[in-house]
């Protein structure tokens, strides 16, 4: 391939490595996808616009690309380790629903979510509960080697693979969620492959299996699914940071007791860090979580938020408050206006070159997707005098493919969102503001006043002089 050397980060080595790609035809990668019992919080989404920018980078630098995002709709437990309830369980016996129905709303939810951030589909979201027969022929597959059965299902024995937790870096029994109440396991860091349904309960969702009526374990589900369309050794597989302590050293012990090798399954394992909130840790299990809607209910973009995660690098954690968002949205309108001015002067006239501009947003995310990098070199680009209007506005098509934030397409008024609880439309806003140039024109002051502190009261702040060339905004 062309371009800067791509290095990325391998969560497993701890290293920054150069991007080789298996088959170079064909990179494929694995993210792990959403528990789909409740909705996405704005945390969640962070790892999926982390997933997007690396399936933008990949795809801009030329790499053909097989993407997988799974959606979790059984398996998942309460705590990552073994202990709790099955989180879709959990769900439809608190809310009284059929689980089937909260895993097709919360899916679609997340999928519409995906599609307001301007995140490419992936190639295909395999449901874990279509795959349940091949859970249980790789469960085979590995059983007389590496299982153990005990009255609550069959369990991994994590004795029996190499170097087990080396993703995490704690074999110790000491590691983050270790501590296990399953009576009977061989070691603590032993996992379910199946859970048998406890005598007398029934879940609504079992299935039968050579080890009792039950569901499956939520890590043999990636393994499965990863192998299932990107085969036994792929490119990369991706998810949150808290992936690196259970999930995914699970799903590494699974497929080298699968292949019979010492092959984690992926190339590079990479792992965005966190979106914090200084309230406490993001929590879909908790109430009051912030998701996508939150946001738009408040008056903010969705892709307002997908530039406040590119100001970030992904490995950084990145803080969520709302000053935070409000300055993302400030520029994002300041570069979109910049836009429409250049559009607005296009006559299609060539003058320069921006080859270096592509060059520097190539060198940028080819670092391990230093987006915060990026930014600035498509500001300079679009202040850039020595190139014409038609110039810039061709070379940000690059900018787009790669930081996905639409600017070809978005406008100002999309970025004026009314927060739910507006009690006053545009149009008579528009019209009070009509009035209020009327009385100042006739220096009638007071009821210019008086118009301003009416539009305030409904939550609009006029906007005399803004540099921007913005009338009024929503109040933040
Ligand atoms: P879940 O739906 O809980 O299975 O999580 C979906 C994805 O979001 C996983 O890759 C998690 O690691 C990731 N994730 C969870 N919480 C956060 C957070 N606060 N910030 C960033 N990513 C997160
Ligand atoms: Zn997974």
């Amino acid at each position: 391939m062309t371009g800067a050397p791509f290095v990325l980060h391998d969560s497993y080595t701890r290293a920054a490595r150069a991007f080789e790609p298996i088959d170079p035809a064909n990179v494929r990668v694995y993210s792990c996808g959403p528990t789909v019992y409740n909705y996405a919080h704005v945390g969640n989404l962070r790892a999926y616009v982390f997933t997007d920018t690396l399936s933008r980078v990949l795809t801009w630098k030329g790499y053909p690309l097989t993407h997988i995002i799974n959606i979790t709709d059984v398996g998942h437990l309460t705590s990552d380790a073994d202990a709790g309830d099955d989180k879709m369980e959990a769900a439809a016996r608190r809310s009284g629903q059929d689980i089937w129905a909260i895993a097709k709303h919360y899916t679609d939810a997340f999928k519409q979510n995906l599609n307001d951030l301007n995140i490419r589909p992936p190639s295909r979201f395999p449901l874990a509960t279509d795959h349940v027969p091949a859970m249980i022929a790789f469960g085979e597959a590995i059983a007389e080697k590496h299982c153990y059965l005990l009255d609550s299902g069959l369990y991994f024995d994590t004795s029996t693979v190499p170097d087990y937790g080396r993703l995490a870096r704690s074999r110790d029994d000491e590691g983050e969620g270790r501590i296990d109440p399953v009576a009977g396991k061989r070691h603590p860091q032993d996992f379910a492959i199946w859970r048998r349904s406890p005598p007398g309960e029934q879940r609504q969702m079992e299935w039968d299996s050579p080890w009792g009526k039950g569901a499956p374990g939520w890590h043999l589900e990636c393994s499965v699914m990863a192998r299932q369309y990107l085969g036994d050794a792929f490119d990369i597989h991706t998810g949150g940071i808290d992936h690196r302590e259970i999930h995914h050293p699970n799903e590494i012990a699974q497929n080298m007791a699968r292949c019979g090798c010492e092959g984690t399954g992926a190339n590079f394992w990479m792992h965005n860090n966190f979106l914090v909130e200084r309230t406490g840790k993001m929590s879909k299990s908790g109430g009051g979580f912030t998701t996508l809607q939150t946001l738009v209910d408040r008056g903010f973009h969705p892709l307002a938020y997908r530039l406040m995660c590119l100001q970030a690098q992904y490995r950084s954690e990145l803080e969520f408050s709302w000053e935070n968002l409000a300055a993302a949205t400030t520029r994002l309108k300041r570069i979109v206006q910049t836009v429409e001015a250049l559009r607005a002067r296009d006559d299609g006239a060539r003058k320069g070159d921006a080859a270096a501009y592509r060059a520097a947003l190539d060198a940028a995310v080819s670092d391990d997707l230093a987006t915060p990098r990026a930014l600035p070199v498509l500001d300079a680009m679009l202040a850039d005098k020595k190139l014409s209007p038609h110039d810039r506005l061709v070379a940000l098509d690059d900018f787009d493919a790669v930081l996905g934030l639409n600017l070809q397409v978005l406008t100002r008024a999309d970025l004026r969102v009314r927060p739910a609880n507006a009690v006053i439309d545009e149009a008579a806003i528009e019209a009070r503001l009509a009035e209020r140039r009327d009385a100042r024109a006739d220096k009638d002051f007071a009821r210019s006043d008086r118009l301003r502190d009416e539009l305030a009261a409904a939550g609009i702040e006029v906007m005399d002089g803004d540099p921007l060339g913005w009338d009024w905004r929503l109040q933040p």
